[in-house]
């Protein structure tokens, strides 16, 4: 019954190493960084996936983005997934 114990491990370390990929952002500037890595995973996947577009005239997600802080807000700013126009998405810290 050893040999079950591996399917397990493997699932484990799986879903450790995908928050892992989500914190290299090498887009960004050292303080947006520091304040990205302050908001909890699942709001900042809600973040990304739920950024206005203009052209598209509804919500899309944010591609290719760099993170910028501005004023002490966190400044997103992208590429929209369904047209690849810019988008941004500010994010207000407080
Ligand atoms: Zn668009």
């Amino acid at each position: 019954m050893q040999g079950g114990c591996t399917g397990i491990l493997r699932t484990s370390i799986l879903q450790y190493d995908f928050p892992m990929t989500v914190e290299s952002i090498p887009n960004f500037t050292e303080p947006a960084a520091k304040l990205w890595k302050t908001i909890p995973a699942d709001i900042r996947q809600r973040l990304l996936a739920n950024v206005w577009c203009g052209q598209c005239s509804d919500a899309t997600i944010i591609t290719n983005f760099t993170g910028v802080v501005r004023k002490g807000d966190l400044l997103l700013v992208g590429k929209c997934a369904q047209c690849h126009g810019d988008v941004a998405r500010l994010i207000e810290s407080n």
